[in-house]
């Protein structure tokens, strides 16, 4: 199988370049074609002779993901369903908005935790994604949406965020070798201030993340006390809210100018009271914070529901009273099933009904926990 390009970083195509006998500033062509120009064939780089541009395509290629469905929803965010080499599928979202566009990446196919108000997480992990397989997705939604060739300003993809499927810091390694590439001043220069990095908790990474790539970095808390989130993110039996939110305290560079991100999705009569509320201002005390509130985006047999709005807004006033900005993420794409939480590859769908009934059954557990 021929060797994907697409997130190789300048010094390892200069590696490549030396082995076949080319030179050093022709593998920086290269990269610069890639990263900057959206180069999609090594064929059509016509500063390159024919006699190289052949040598290359033998042994490489820039293949993007293919494309099996393109959604577009009513409010114009645009939802991927890809097909990689291997046939197997990951979502990737864009969402524009005014002066600015988001793009949502996956890392994973599948997801190893099993949170269980997460559509993902009715989908066992299949396998981590490849350094290549993640810049993919940024180069096919630029190519989809015609964002290449403009500068920082203009790009219609302003920020990218690793809140797809999976949990980015469990494949830490590939997601940290994609980011970087797309961070090189040589290449997309993007600014570690435009890419954030959802994480469930994997404590243990959370210091090496912000010291390595220095990016956003948010948290997906969701309940205020240990017996809850065991219960809504497991990953909490290992992790828990104390160890969590003291490694949030020593995130590099987190300061007045760079807060944490803390997702909470609002799940009707499970977390959404002005006591969780309290509590939650209580443990963020002292970290320099945003609140995210993510209405509960629900999925087939998903055994939660919405919070109401009046609750969302009693909650978020507590916040906003306490001085934190805390906006209510206006669901996006929900018609495409293309809202946080909702992603799951198609055709994993069929095969996991009788799974996700099983953990509808289980899940009526809950009832203990509403205070
Ligand atoms: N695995 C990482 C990255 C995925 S981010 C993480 O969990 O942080 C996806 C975000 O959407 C997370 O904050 C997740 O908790 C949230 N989410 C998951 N399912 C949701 C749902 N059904 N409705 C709203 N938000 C959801
Ligand atoms: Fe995985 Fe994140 Fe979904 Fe939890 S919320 S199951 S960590 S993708």
């Amino acid at each position: 199988m021929k060797i994907n390009l697409l997130s190789h970083s300048l010094n390892e195509l200069i590696v490549l370049f030396e082995q076949i006998g080319e030179k050093k500033f022709r593998a920086k062509q290269l990269f610069q074609a890639i990263q900057t120009q959206g180069l999609k064939s090594i064929e059509d780089l016509s500063t390159f002779s024919k006699d190289l541009r052949q040598k290359l395509s033998e042994l490489y290629t820039l293949d993007r993901p293919e494309i099996s469905v393109n959604q577009i929803s009513r409010d114009s965010t645009q939802k991927w369903l890809l097909k990689l080499a291997d046939g197997n599928e990951v979502e990737a979202v864009y969402i524009p908005e005014t002066h600015r566009g988001t793009l949502c990446i996956s890392s994973q196919i599948g997801c190893t935790l099993t949170c269980k108000f997460c559509h993902t997480g009715t989908q066992r992990l299949v396998r981590n994604l490849e350094p290549h397989e993640i810049m993919g997705q940024i180069m096919l939604a630029r190519d989809a949406i015609d964002d290449w060739g403009l500068i920082n300003q203009e790009r219609k993809i302003t920020n990218i965020v690793l809140m797809g499927m999976g949990e980015p810091l469990f494949n830490y390694d590939n997601v940290a070798h994609a980011l970087k590439v797309l961070m090189d001043p040589d290449g997309m220069q993007w600014s570690k201030r435009r890419i954030t990095l959802s994480t469930s908790g994997v404590v243990p990474m959370i210091a090496k993340c912000g010291e390595e790539l220095g990016v956003n970095l948010a948290i997906s808390l969701h309940a205020t006390t240990n017996d809850l989130r065991n219960i809504l993110v497991p990953l909490n039996k290992k992790y828990p809210l104390e160890e969590l939110l003291d490694a949030c305290a020593a995130y590099p560079g987190v300061g007045h100018m760079r807060r944490i991100t803390f997702e909470y999705v609002m799940l009707k009569g499970v977390n959404d009271t002005p006591e969780h509320a309290k509590r939650l201002l209580y443990l963020v005390y002292g970290i320099p914070a945003k609140i995210n509130l993510i209405p509960f985006n629900p999925w087939p047999d998903a055994p939660f529901e919405r919070s109401s709005n009046n609750a969302i807004h009693a909650f978020a006033e507590i916040l906003e009273n306490a001085g934190y900005s805390s906006p209510v993420r206006t669901p996006r794409g929900e018609d495409i099933m293309a809202a946080c939480g909702q992603l799951k590859s198609e055709s994993e769908r069929p095969k996991r009904t009788l799974e996700a009934a099983r953990e509808t059954a289980t899940l009526n557990l809950m009832d203990l926990f509403q205070d």
